[in-house]
C-alpha cells in the first residue's frame, strides 16, 4: 500500500481522537424477528426463509416478543431508559441481501436511549456514554465467488443466502468517545470486550464474532489539540475481532493524521479492513440518514412496553458482569493488575471455576496464567478449550498442597492430562511422579551433594545459609525433581549443623 501514514505517536501528539462504536448483536431468539423462520446457524442456505423474510408482496411481518424481550433487558444492563412507546421504521436502500429493499429498523424512536457504561484500561476507567440500542433485522449474507479476495470486486458471480436475512439484531451505538488519547484503539477494544461478556451473562446472544453474532463497525475521527471541533469521520466496517478492532483503529488514527498533516480532508467513508495487510481500504462513501428516506413501518404496531413489564425484566437481569468482577476481585485479594492480568486473558470463569472447586485463588491464578495459558496459545486456542477442566486444576493443587508433587513434577501432571493419561492422581501413579518421601533415599542423596561439593558444605557450617542453594540444586537433580524442596533444605541444614 502507498498510503502515508503518521507514527502513531506523533499523530498522538498533534491529533485527539474521537471514537464511536457500532456494535451489532444477533439475539439467540429460536425464531426471526417478524416471522417463525428457524435462526439455526450453519444449515443449508436458503432453506430458513418464508414470504416474510424474502419480502414477498403481500406476506405481513409479526414482532417477535421475546426479541422486545432481550433488546430491553440489553438497554437496561447498558443503563438506558427504555421507551414508553416506539415504532419500526424502513430504512430503504436496494441491495440484493434485502429482498423488500427496506429493512426492517429503529430510527428516530428506538427501544432503548442514553445509557453508559464503563470500561477499564491499564486502571484507568473510560466513561462511554450510548446514545441508543434499537432492534432491526439481519440482511441475507453474500458469497462472492471466482475472486482472489472473497469481496465483489473481482467475483465472477455471487451467491445469496437468505437464511440469516430477518434474524434478531440490537444495533448498540455510543455517542462520540472523547478523552481516551493514546489509549482510544485499547479503550475501543475493552468496550466490544465489555459488551461481548455483558451479552454472554444475560444469555441474549451467542456473541461469537467469528460467526458474525457480534460485529463491529469502528468509527474514528481526529481532533486537532485544543479544537473542540469534531473531525470528519471514517467507519470501519465489520471488524471481526477484538485484535482487529485495535489494529484498524490505530491504522486509520495513523492514516487520517498523515490527511490532516499533508493539509487534505478526510473523506467520510466506510472502510474495509484487510486482516493480511493490517490496513483499511475505502469502501463506499458514507451515506447521510436522508439518503435512506427513513418512515414509520406501517405494518407492525408501535411498541409500548408498561413499567411493570420493565420493572419485572430489570429483576432478571442478575448479577451483571462489573459488579461480579468487583465481588471477586475483593473475594480474592488480588491487586488491580493481577486482576487484570485474569480479564485480559480471557480467564474470570476458568480461575473462577477452579476456586469454587476448591483451589486457593493464587494458585488458580497462577496455573490459568501460566502453563495452561502458554499451552491454549501454542494450540492456538481459548481456556476453556485447552483440555483440562477447572476441576483438574483444583485437583493438581490438592496434590500439590498435600506434599504429593512439586511445582514441577505438577507441570507434567498437566502434560499428562492434556495427553489424555487421566486425571491429576492417576498420571501420578502412572507416571510415578510422587515427591520421594523416603528419608534413606533423601538421606543418601544429601551426603551425597555434601561429599561432591565439600567447600559449599564448609560454608553452610560456617553459617553462611545461602550456600545451601548449589547443594539443594544437587540433591533434586539427584532425586530427578522428586524431592519437596523444604524437606532437603531440613534435612541438609540438619547434617550440617
Ligand atoms: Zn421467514
Amino acid at each position: 500500500m502507498s498510503t502515508e501514514l503518521v507514527d502513531y505517536d506523533e499523530a498522538l501528539s498533534r491529533y485527539e481522537p474521537v471514537l464511536g462504536l457500532e456494535v451489532h448483536v444477533e439475539l439467540n431468539t429460536a425464531s426471526k424477528m417478524f416471522c417463525g423462520c428457524s435462526t439455526e446457524f450453519g444449515a443449508e442456505p436458503n432453506t430458513q426463509t418464508c414470504p416474510v423474510c424474502l419480502g414477498l408482496p403481500g406476506s405481513l411481518p409479526v414482532v417477535n416478543g421475546k426479541a422486545v424481550e432481550s433488546a430491553m433487558r440489553i438497554g437496561l444492563a447498558l443503563g438506558c431508559e427504555i421507551a414508553t412507546w416506539c415504532r419500526f421504521a424502513r430504512k430503504n436502500y436496494f441491495y440484493p441481501d434485502m429482498t423488500k429493499d427496506f429493512q426492517t429498523s429503529q430510527y428516530d424512536e428506538p427501544i432503548a436511549f442514553e445509557g453508559s457504561v464503563s470500561v477499564e484500561v491499564d486502571g484507568v476507567a473510560y466513561e462511554i456514554p450510548i446514545e441508543r440500542a434499537h432492534m432491526e433485522e439481519d440482511a441475507g449474507k453474500l458469497l462472492h465467488v471466482g475472486g482472489a479476495t472473497g469481496r465483489i470486486q473481482g467475483a465472477e458471480y455471487s451467491l445469496i443466502d437468505y437464511n440469516r436475512a430477518g434474524v434478531p439484531l440490537i444495533e448498540i451505538v455510543t455517542k462520540p468517545v472523547l478523552g481516551t488519547g493514546a489509549k482510544a484503539p485499547e479503550v475501543a477494544r475493552a468496550y466490544v470486550s465489555f459488551l461481548r461478556d455483558l451479552l454472554k451473562a444475560l444469555g441474549v446472544s451467542d456473541v461469537r464474532m467469528e460467526q458474525g453474532s457480534l460485529r463491529c463497525d469502528a468509527n474514528v475521527s481526529l481532533m486537532p489539540k485544543g479544537s473542540t471541533v469534531l473531525g470528519t469521520r471514517t467507519e470501519t466496517k465489520n471488524v471481526n475481532s477484538l485484535r482487529s478492532i485495535e489494529a484498524a483503529l490505530r491504522y486509520e488514527i495513523c492514516r487520517q493524521a498523515a490527511v490532516l498533516d499533508a493539509g487534505g480532508r478526510v473523506v467520510q467513508e466506510t472502510r474495509h479492513w484487510h486482516e493480511d495487510g493490517g490496513f483499511t481500504s475505502p469502501g463506499r462513501s458514507k451515506e447521510q440518514a436522508e439518503d435512506y428516506r427513513y418512515f414509520p413501518e406501517p405494518d407492525l404496531v408501535p411498541i409500548a412496553p408498561s413499567r411493570e413489564w420493565v420493572e419485572e425484566l430489570r429483576g432478571t437481569l442478575g448479577e451483571l458482569p462489573s459488579v461480579r468482577m468487583g465481588r471477586l476481585r475483593a473475594d480474592w485479594g488480588f491487586t488491580e493488575r493481577e486482576f487484570g492480568d485474569i480479564i485480559a486473558n480471557g480467564a474470570l470463569d476458568v480461575v473462577e471455576a477452579t476456586v469454587v472447586a476448591g483451589a486457593p485463588p493464587s494458585a488458580a491464578r497462577k496455573w490459568w496464567l501460566t502453563e495452561l495459558a502458554r499451552r491454549a496459545n501454542e494450540a492456538g486456542v481459548e481456556l476453556v478449550e485447552v483440555g483440562m477442566t477447572p476441576v483438574q486444576v483444583a485437583a493438581l493443587q490438592k496434590l500439590v498442597d498435600a506434599g504429593t508433587i512439586n511445582d514441577k513434577l505438577a507441570r507434567q501432571v498437566i502434560d499428562g492430562v492434556l495427553a489424555g493419561e487421566g486425571e491429576p492422581d492417576e498420571v501420578v501413579r502412572s507416571r510415578g511422579l510422587a515427591v520421594v518421601s523416603d528419608t534413606g533415599a533423601l538421606t543418601a542423596a544429601v551426603d551425597k551433594a555434601i561429599a561432591a561439593d565439600p567447600d559449599a558444605a564448609a560454608k553452610v557450617r560456617e553459617g553462611k545459609v545461602q550456600a545451601a542453594g548449589a547443594l539443594i540444586g544437587a540433591v533434586m537433580k539427584e532425586m530427578r525433581g522428586q524431592a519437596d524442596a523444604a524437606a532437603v533444605r531440613a534435612l541438609l541444614l540438619e547434617r550440617l549443623s
